[in-house]
């Protein structure tokens, strides 16, 4: 089985909230434990990064995130147990399965790392940074819209995170690091629902997708 590291140090400011995005109210339960739930079922450990000052949650490793992501990311690697497979979520993204942590698991055979992906399913188009004008039209056959879980042979996640502060902190996932050294990173579908919560709107759809997930029991 793996490790986990569950990211949760961001400050949340899209989401209009004062306190740790993480920490945010869900169906009556701070953000982290709904994907946390899951991940105590399906790994070893559970290291989690967080705000300075917040309590790590029973039964798991609480290291402090860092200034970006990625430095989040190395921070809890950093205090993981040695060896197997680790596997990196956002606490961002609640609607976590189990399926899908044993999906991206068993993806990982051959690659260097397999990272939980919807197709997208907009026509989808390019502008200049931060213009309006298009530029191009993308073949939507080919984009893929990348979630976590994502998971990594371990060596291979200390090898990308070994890199520069500033690639690390350009960095929005950590299969992107992985590509930057030539690492092979296999797509695993997995479910649109799996979806990150960013603004206020976000957060009510996960709300009612979680309220239909224990209707249906
Ligand atoms: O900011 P963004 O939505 O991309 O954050 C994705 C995930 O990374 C969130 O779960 C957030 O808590 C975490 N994060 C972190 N440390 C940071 C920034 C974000 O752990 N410095």
């Amino acid at each position: 089985m793996a490790v986990a590291l569950l990211v949760a140090a961001g400050r949340g400011e899209r989401l209009g909230s004062s306190g740790p995005k993480a920490l945010v109210a869900l169906r009556g339960r701070p953000m982290l434990e709904w994907s946390l739930d899951v991940l105590r079922a399906t790994c070893d450990e559970v290291v989690v990064a967080l705000p300075e000052g917040v309590e790590p949650p029973p039964g798991t490793v609480g290291v402090r995130g860092g200034a970006e992501r990625s430095h989040s990311v190395r921070n809890a690697l950093a205090a993981a147990s040695a060896g197997g497979p680790v596997l990196v979520h956002d606490a961002a993204r609640p609607l976590l399965e189990p399926g899908t942590v044993h999906d991206v698991l068993a993806g990982l055979d051959g690659a260097d790392a397999a990272i939980a992906a919807a197709r997208v399913v907009d026509t989808t188009k390019r502008t200049d940074p931060g213009g309006d004008v298009v530029r191009e039209t993308l073949d939507r056959a080919t984009l893929w819209a990348v979630q976590t879980p994502q998971a990594f042979h371990r060596d291979v996640l200390e090898r990308a995170l070994a890199q520069d502060d500033a690639v690390l902190a350009a960095a929005t996932d950590d299969a992107s690091l992985v590509e930057a050294l030539g690492g092979t990173v296999r797509l695993v579908p997995a479910p649109r629902t799996n979806l990150k919560v960013t603004t206020p709107e976000d957060l009510l759809l996960a709300e009612s997708l979680l309220a239909a997930r224990a209707a249906a029991g």
